[in-house]
């Protein structure tokens, strides 16, 4: 016998990959130049040099055991430590190697958080869509339930009424994800403070926290001066999620940490000690060494991603679906874009995209039907040859 859940998680298809795959089919009939593929988040901007340097520097001047060998399960003491230190002096906080779990990327920093969280089968989540498809697998593999608000669109904020009546004896936390993907929409600070005082409320109505689980990839992908609020800041139960998959164009190397900030409800040595367990249980120990010894120097030297590529393909494709008379989610941060459907139907909009060999990806993966997300973490090529196609694509929308 086989855990039908496990299979299922296995066999059942992701949208985004099959139509990535669809993508590189074409590309082998019609030629790569003429298939226009928004659909996976692979970022497009290369690795900073300092990365690559690091890593030719680790590997030249340190003992193999120091650079290959296993670290602690939290991690490497000197990693965590300038981790803690890099978040100080940004968000002017008191934070130490404590506080910082590693772990393989955001996936399992969330699906650690889910998992430490859970209590039994009646445990909850709440997600606000649309929202990263993989958080249904994520708490489903801790046994919890993911409920689903949506977004007051189209600002993409929170509705609170629906997460209001959402929210019950069982709810264990919610989980934001700002800047977001897929909306490239940033959680307004009026929001989090509201966020924060709902939850106090509901914390003591129901006698146990209701913590924040913050899926933090792309922080520092915002545009135009926004600020992201630094949610600690404003609930003290809350748990970060990061991952340098985006902001050090690194998602290959599997590497980011969960923060388990202080002061929590429950005791942040407790949180701590569950997300290790959780960590422990899913095989989530020991992070990745060679990463850990760059993110130590990348966080000692505060390396920050070049967004100048990001914003010149923002720009152009905006720019140019707006004239069109697309209209599309404010994308202040992240690197994709979400489009209206002209036509009032994703599904529909995506395929007539696919039969002009343009990749992009229908909102009901997202569990946000009647918009569709561009990643723009493309060449400008790719971004000139579509908007022709997508002129195409309104006329016929409107036919
Ligand atoms: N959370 C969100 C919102 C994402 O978009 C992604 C990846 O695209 C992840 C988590 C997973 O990130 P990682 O590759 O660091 O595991």
């Amino acid at each position: 016998m086989i855990s039908e859940k496990m299979k299922f998680y296995g066999n059942a298809p992701s949208v985004i990959r099959e139509l990535f795959e669809y993508g590189k089919m074409r590309a082998g009939i019609v030629g790569a130049q003429n298939v226009c593929d928004y659909s996976l988040g692979n970022p497009s901007v290369p690795a900073p040099a300092f990365v690559n340097e690091a890593i030719r520097d680790i590997i030249n001047t340190m003992h193999s055991k120091a650079v290959h060998g296993y670290t602690s399960g939290a991690g490497d003491n000197g990693c965590r430590q300038a981790i803690a230190e890099d978040l100080n002096q940004r968000f002017g906080t008191c934070y130490s190697k404590d506080n910082i779990y590693m772990v393989n990327g955001a996936a399992t920093a969330i699906t650690c958080c889910f998992k430490a969280l859970t209590i039994d089968e009646t445990s909850e989540f709440i997600a606000i869509a649309p929202y990263f498809p993989e958080y249904d697998v994520f708490s489903g593999i801790s046994g919890a339930k993911l409920r689903s608000v949506s977004a007051d669109i189209p600002d993409f904020q929170i509705r609170f009424d629906e997460l209001e009546s959402a929210i019950n004896g069982n709810t264990q936390g919610i989980i934001i994800n700002s800047p977001n993907n897929p909306s490239g929409g940033v959680l307004w600070e009026e929001t989090i403070e509201r966020l924060a005082g709902l939850l106090t409320e509901k914390s003591a109505e129901y006698g146990h926290p209701i913590y924040i689980i913050s899926d933090e990839p792309y922080r520092e992908l915002v545009y135009d001066g926004y600020e992201v609020p630094f949610i600690p800041k404003y609930y003290k139960d809350t748990l970060v999620g990061y991952s340098y998959s985006k902001s050090l164009s690194l998602p290959g190397e599997r590497i980011g940490y969960v923060l388990v900030p202080d002061g929590m409800t429950d005791g942040t040595d407790n949180v701590f000690f569950a997300v290790a367990g959780a960590g422990r249980a899913l095989g989530a120990v020991c992070a990745p060494s060679l990463m850990q010894r760059v993110i130590e120097r990348c966080a000692q030297q505060h390396v920050m991603p070049d967004l100048e590529p990001y914003i010149e393909n923002r720009k152009l494709l905006c720019e140019g679906l707006k004239a069109m008379g697309y209209e599309y989610c404010d994308p202040r941060g992240t690197f994709y874009l979400f489009l209206k459907a002209p036509n009032g139907d994703s599904e529909k909009f995506a395929e007539m995209a696919k039969a002009r060999d343009v990749i992009i990806v229908p909102g009901e993966v997202f569990h946000c039907p009647g918009y569709l997300r561009l990643s723009y973490c493309v060449d400008r090529e790719t971004i000139e040859k579509s908007l022709p196609r997508f002129a195409e694509l309104m006329k016929e929308a409107k036919q």
